[in-house]
């Protein structure tokens, strides 16, 4: 529920409301507004008498949270959350553009692609340091030398990192690198992993599972926030569908469905929606177009010798040239990219 407070609470009346709560066994969440604060409280409500709260000094009501989830959702929290990366302002009226190869293979061939896609525009590196393969006989990354490339890297551009965690035994070391932790499609709903993250103070990137709903998606998002890290970045990454032209099939209309129902800030990852470089342009001024927040991009300077997913990779020139033409999309929907 949502504690509303009157707008000449003064500080001392909230700090008590938020008190209560807590000894009635709520978890708090306040949201200081300009006009007015309200705590969001979730907890048990079974035994709950309203009264005890709409009865404190400084209360002007009570509302019930329709949705389950409470603190992902807009009815809690109507302001877009905005995540400060570095440069980047994620969820502002900024585009941000992540990009790197699928999987970190070298230094020399890492540091390359990120000083390209920097001189491009983009603003996050993206690479897999532990990749999660469908055959165990695949590349599965180079773990923590990837994570030391990531960060060799990071030093040379000054650009910030994203790279994925698998598991949570590895939490800990792929957080003392990275400065975005990302949660791939596979694991949306590996609970004790969204659970782990919500206990750092790192934004993370959260993919969609290939078969979740929007509200699945959104209550593994809960989960992060849940666990006292509210810094939840959604990636549309494409689901599965009966059509096998495509990878996957980008769900775009995800994007006005969450930003309607959600505060977080939503980015589209084209690359694994097609699986096809092709392919990949069009979405991406698509998602643009569509209000997404920032895209995803897999880029590799010899995509046929990539060791992951080299045929849906841009090599660095051609991702140049689709960051020009996202900046003239950028600008007819009233956003900022380059
Ligand atoms: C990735 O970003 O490299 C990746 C594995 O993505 P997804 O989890 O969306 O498949
Ligand atoms: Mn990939």
């Amino acid at each position: 529920m949502i504690v509303v407070m009157s707008p000449t609470a003064s500080r001392e009346q909230i700090d008590n409301v938020e008190k209560k709560l807590s000894e009635l066994g709520f978890k708090t969440h306040p949201i200081f507004g300009e006009v007015k604060t309200v705590i969001g409280a979730i907890g048990d409500k079974r035994q709950f008498n309203p009264q005890v709260i709409t009865s404190m000094p400084g209360v002007e009501n009570l509302v019930p949270i329709m949705k389950p989830y409470k603190l992902a959702g807009r009815e809690l929290k109507q302001v877009p959350t905005i995540i400060q990366v570095g440069e980047a302002r994620i969820g502002s009226d900024e585009i941000t553009v992540m990009a790197g190869p699928c999987a970190i293979e070298n230094e020399q061939s890492f540091i390359d692609t990120a000083i390209k896609v920097k001189e491009a525009g983009a603003k996050i590196l993206r690479g897999g340091a532990f990749k999660p393969r469908t055959s165990p006989y695949a590349f599965q990354g180079l773990e923590e030398d990837g994570l030391k490339i990531m960060a060799a890297a990071r030093e040379a551009t000054g650009l910030k990192l994203v790279t994925e965690v698998v598991d949570t035994r590895d939490v800990e070391l792929v957080a003392s690198y990275t400065d975005i932790l990302q949660i791939g499609a596979r694991n949306m709903q590996n609970f004790r992993l969204l659970q782990e993250v919500g206990m750092y103070n790192k934004p993370v990137l959260l993919k969609r599972g290939l078969s979740a709903t929007i509200e699945e998606w959104l209550m593994a998002a809960e989960y992060i926030i849940a666990g006292g890290n509210p810094n939840v970045i959604l990636c549309e990454r494409g689901i599965r569908t009966f059509e096998t032209a495509t990878r996957n099939t980008v769900d775009m209309s995800a994007i006005p469905v969450v930003k309607e129902q959600s505060h977080l800030p939503i980015i589209v990852d084209p690359s694994h929606a097609t699986g096809t470089w092709k392919y990949v342009s069009a979405l991406a001024k698509g998602a643009v177009a569509t209000g997404a927040d920032g895209l995803i991009i897999e880029v590799h300077p010899d995509p046929a010798a990539a060791l992951c997913d080299g045929p849906q990779s841009l090599k660095p020139l051609k991702f140049s040239q689709l960051m020009k033409e996202l900046d003239t999309i950028a600008k007819a929907v009233g956003r900022i990219l380059l």
